[in-house]
């Protein structure tokens, strides 16, 4: 299906981007365009002014400060798989985004993007919660830095507000802690049944779970087995059924994806 009839800006700087977005009721940031203009297309989103944020280069760096990483909003996940930055703080962010779709996906697809749609079966969601990661946000009042926690909110929301823009994701560094990630996917390289993201530190696992709820469920534990799946069994999850998996098989596959992101993590 063809696009509906939409404004289109192209601003060159972060400040005209925001001026945009507060100004119109019904502008909607354009990254990469991986999910909007799909569910454009779809009818199932009809903004009126599309404020592309191609333009605004300096969203696109990615730097490492003190051992952590500054990801712009605007790095694309092939710019994250290939960074030397990315490789020597935290691999395993390189390692998941090479997970996601396929090369075309990946060059257009950003590191903000994903983390904005927040479709519960996308992969960065529960990497960078378990990451510890903070999101800075930027409106027509300032700037806000979002805990990962705290980001997630529902479904395709996240507590980037209207009239905001996600400019930037701070990682930690890791001091220590390993990083693991495991999903049981639909085929190579599909949409995730289940995803999990660990990192173990001073004898504990943080784990966050994926496609079982709106957001990522955040759990810790030993990082043992028994621990682990102990967590997650009590952690009532109640995940949807849909084609691809029950309710039921979903949480047995949570157990599974969750002892190997801890066992990841433990290298
Ligand atoms: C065929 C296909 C398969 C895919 N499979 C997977 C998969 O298995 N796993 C996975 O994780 N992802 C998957 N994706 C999604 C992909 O990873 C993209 O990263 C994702 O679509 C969004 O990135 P984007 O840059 O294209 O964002 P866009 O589509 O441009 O934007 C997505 C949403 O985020 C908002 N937004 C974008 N940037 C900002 C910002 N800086 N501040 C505020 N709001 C912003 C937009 O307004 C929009 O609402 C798939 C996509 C396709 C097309």
């Amino acid at each position: 299906m063809l696009l509906a009839p939409v404004e289109y800006a192209r601003p060159s700087t972060v400040q005209d981007a925001v001026r945009l977005l507060s100004t119109h009721d019904g502008a909607r940031p354009l990254a990469g365009g991986q999910t909007l203009t799909n569910v454009m297309k779809a009818r199932a989103a009809a903004p009126d002014v599309l404020v592309d944020l191609n333009e605004l280069h300096e969203l696109r760096s990615i730097s490492s400060e003190g051992g952590g990483l500054e990801l712009g909003a605007m790095a694309t996940l092939n710019g994250v798989i290939r960074s030397s930055e990315v490789a020597s703080a935290r691999p395993i962010i390189a390692e998941v985004a090479a997970q996601i779709a396929d090369v075309q996906v990946r060059n257009r697809g950003t590191v903000g993007g994903n983390i904005c749609s927040n479709d519960p079966t996308n992969h960065l969601p529960p990497l960078v919660t378990a990451l510890g990661a903070t999101m800075t946000v930027l409106g027509s009042d300032g700037e806000r830095t979002v805990p990962a926690d705290e980001f997630f909110v529902g479904v395709y929301m996240t507590a980037v507000g209207p009239g905001e823009l996600l400019t930037k994701i701070t990682v930690p560094a890791a001091d220590g802690a390993g990083d693991g990630f495991a999903s049981v996917p639909i085929g190579k390289d599909g949409t995730c049944i289940v995803n999990a993201a660990a990192t173990v530190k001073d004898g504990q696992a943080r784990i966050v779970l994926g496609c079982v709820s709106a957001t990522p469920v955040v759990l810790s534990a030993a990082p043992d087995e028994a621990s682990v799946r102990e967590a997650v069994q009590g952690a009532g999850l109640d995940p949807p059924s849909d084609v691809h998996a029950s309710s039921d098989y979903r949480r047995h596959l949570a157990e599974i994806v969750a002892v190997r992101a801890v066992e990841g993590a433990q290298g």
